[in-house]
């Protein structure tokens, strides 16, 4: 193992997407499972808390910084398995080449690239997705009708406070929209750490696979310009097995999409868009866009947040949720 490099008061601003936030008391970045219990002992010994991150993409840091070490799971290594045995001890019986098996921290974007080279079909739709495979898997990210899950076949985690490290089925991982047992946690205290992720995909046309993929990395970068300071998507959509039949009355039915009410639309229906608070404002063109034009805070965010959800609640009786995780 490389020796870590743990930094101090590092700014958060730079580690986030949506580019807010004060500063870390302490910073490491690991790749795998020994560097990130040489950084929990670390984190231990001198006696302060961590908390995970990865590709910074769908997280609001506060303002007043972080009271801890910052552990960022980024980078490591992805192997079209050939062995899947010596990577799982033994505890895969099936295996074929049409299998990805990736470290946490690489890039979501790159595991899509390596699929679509090898003509596996699956992930293609999940193009333009910033982030890690870990931090996909965490949230069950998805677009336009798929999610990760759909690919993923097992997921290594770790239990912190045990350091268990163990392969868990898709089954387990409880998977739902924008949902997951990583999100949940197995209890209230027990959050398990994921390691590295097994994605099962099918044999795919790569000259189609490679269109597709292009094709929504350009729809995409009409909404998030590249270099938009902004989390993706700011609240979930609703779905509508949650809603009121008194709600649902309210609603459009024709804006409905696979069973969910989007957000983006309620939004707009409460005058969300061009709406501001301090330097975070409501993109003119879509009403779950959450936008900092550099000078935006955790505070004004919040703010913004509340009198939004507020408006959607009086007017639909709906209560929205974030997609994005506040630190
Ligand atoms: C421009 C833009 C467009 C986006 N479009 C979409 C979209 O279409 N669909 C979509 O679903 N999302 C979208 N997002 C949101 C975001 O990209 C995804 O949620 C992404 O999967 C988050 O990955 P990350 O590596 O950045 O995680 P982070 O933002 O760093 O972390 C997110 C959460 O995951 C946890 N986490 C990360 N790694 C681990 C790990 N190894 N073990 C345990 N917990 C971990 C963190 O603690 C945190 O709570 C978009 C974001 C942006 C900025």
């Amino acid at each position: 193992m490389n020796k870590l490099e743990i930094r101090e008061h590092v700014s958060l601003s730079s580690l986030s997407t949506f580019g807010m936030g004060g500063r870390a008391q302490f910073f490491v970045e690991v790749r795998t499972f020994e560097e990130f219990v040489f950084a929990v002992e670390w984190a231990r010994k001198k006696n302060v808390s961590y908390r995970v991150m990865a590709g910074g993409s769908n997280i609001i840091f506060p303002d007043e910084g972080l009271d801890c070490l910052l552990i960022r799971f980024f980078g490591g290594n992805m192997v079209v398995s050939t062995n899947t045995e010596s990577v799982t001890n033994k505890r895969i019986s099936e295996f074929t080449d049409r299998t990805i098996i990736a470290d946490a921290g690489v890039l979501l974007g790159d595991v899509i690239k390596k699929a679509v080279s090898l003509e596996l079909r699956g992930l293609e739709t999940l193009s333009g997705i910033p982030g890690t495979i870990g931090g996909a898997v965490y949230g069950n990210a998805g677009a336009y009708g798929h999610s990760i899950s759909k690919a993923v076949e097992k997921v290594e985690i770790l239990i912190p406070q045990t350091f268990e490290r163990k392969w868990i089925l898709k089954a387990q991982c409880k998977f739902g929209y924008r949902e997951s047992v990583f999100k949940r946690g197995f209890t209230q205290t027990i959050s398990p750490i994921i390691l590295r992720v097994i994605l099962k995909l099918e044999k795919g046309n790569q000259e189609e696979l490679e269109k597709k993929s292009q094709e929504i990395i350009s729809l995409r970068e009409k909404k998030y310009k590249p270099g938009l300071k902004c989390p993706g998507s700011f609240f979930k959509n609703v779905l509508v097995k949650d809603v009121s039949k008194k709600s649902f009355a309210l609603v459009d039915s024709s804006k409905i999409i696979d069973g969910k009410i989007p957000a983006g639309w309620l939004l707009e229906r409460v005058g969300a868009k061009g709406m501001r608070e301090g330097g975070i404002y409501i993109a003119d063109f879509h009403g779950n866009l959450f936008v900092n034009d550099g000078q935006g805070t955790a505070a004004n965010v919040k703010m913004l947040a509340r009198i939004l959800k507020k408006k959607v609640l009086d007017r639909f009786g709906i209560e929205l949720e974030e997609e994005v995780r506040y630190f």
